[in-house]
């Protein structure tokens, strides 16, 4: 078996070369300059037993996740979200008052309309969500753009919503913290779009964990990462902090500090946690080997 990125880009030569102007396969969301200005696309899924197990968590809370996962993408370009269409396949019995409750939930909170979609029966249930957004008065920000020298900051803590899936899957009280991040994570629009209007150079939502995710946003500017520390939410571990994804704060690079942008919209400052470096394999947390990525990758053959 081979992992979801390497059959991503092996996928991505089978298909045409996009125009120029437009950006393609390969950061968060896609996206074109219109007359108007940049269109962001992305697309999602939520598969119940791989992305949710529904023993722990309910229909509404994977309706609110599928919606929240594509706001991520969305918000990590430093864009809004505009608009959301949602096919949903799954057997006759799905409890779809349940699912689109939460979906509902969601589309309210991040005001990102769900204007359409398909309803189909299949064995298992899957919440397919394809989301627009844009991106007032300004630019999209990619993975590519970090340079030697940047700080790098994450919007929050790390690690809540792998403690509890942890803490839920040993019975635990449910009532934290943690357990509300791994059922209803809220992705952060309002501080992408800060990251952004800071001068973010690159950016990065973590959903598949912060090493995995960083790794991702240095391959794609080719810088290296030394990290000093990292903000581990309370009651996670470190590992969980560094590989356990699912977090949906946003990762980006900046040359200079970007509270300002943020203390602006009333948002709490980002954390600082490390340094891009000059040498592009470098991967480093306290001085040592950052934990290998770890983090979630499906397989395919
Ligand atoms: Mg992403």
């Amino acid at each position: 078996l081979t992992g979801e990125f390497i059959a991503i880009e092996r996928l991505r030569r089978l298909l045409p070369v996009p125009a120029p102007g437009v950006l393609g396969i390969g950061d968060d969301a896609a996206a074109i300059l219109l007359p108007a200005g940049w269109l962001v696309t992305t697309t999602d899924a939520v598969v119940a037993g791989v992305h949710a197990d529904l023993d722990l968590t309910g229909l509404d809370d994977l309706g609110w996740k599928a919606i929240a996962v594509n706001v991520s993408d969305i918000a990590a370009m430093g864009a809004r979200p505009l608009q959301a269409v949602i096919t949903v396949v799954g057997p006759p019995d799905t409890d779809l008052d349940r699912l689109y409750q939460g979906i509902a939930e969601a589309a309210r909170r991040y005001e990102c309309p769900v204007v359409g979609g398909d309803l189909a029966n299949g064995p298992g249930l899957v919440v397919s969500v394809a989301m627009t957004g844009t991106v007032p008065d300004g630019e999209p920000v990619r993975r590519t753009g970090a340079r030697p020298g940047d700080g790098i900051y994450v919007t929050g803590s790390l690690g809540l919503s792998a403690a509890g899936l942890r803490m839920l899957r040993k019975g635990e009280k449910e009532s934290s913290l943690a357990v509300a991040a791994y059922r209803r994570p809220t992705p952060e629009v309002a501080a992408g779009e800060a990251a952004r209007l800071a001068g973010a150079t690159a950016m990065i939502d973590i959903s598949d964990g912060l090493a995995a995710d960083l790794g991702h946003l240095a391959d794609a500017s080719g810088v290296g990462l030394a990290l000093d520390e990292v903000p581990v939410g309370e009651g996670a571990t470190l590992e969980e902090a560094v590989a356990g994804g699912e977090d949906y704060v946003l990762a980006f690079t900046a040359p200079s500090d970007p509270s300002a942008a943020f203390a602006e919209r009333g948002l709490a400052a980002p954390v600082r946690i490390g340094t891009a470096t000059a040498v592009p394999a470098e991967r480093l947390l306290a001085g040592q080997p950052l934990p290998a990525a770890g983090g979630w990758e499906h397989q395919w053959r």
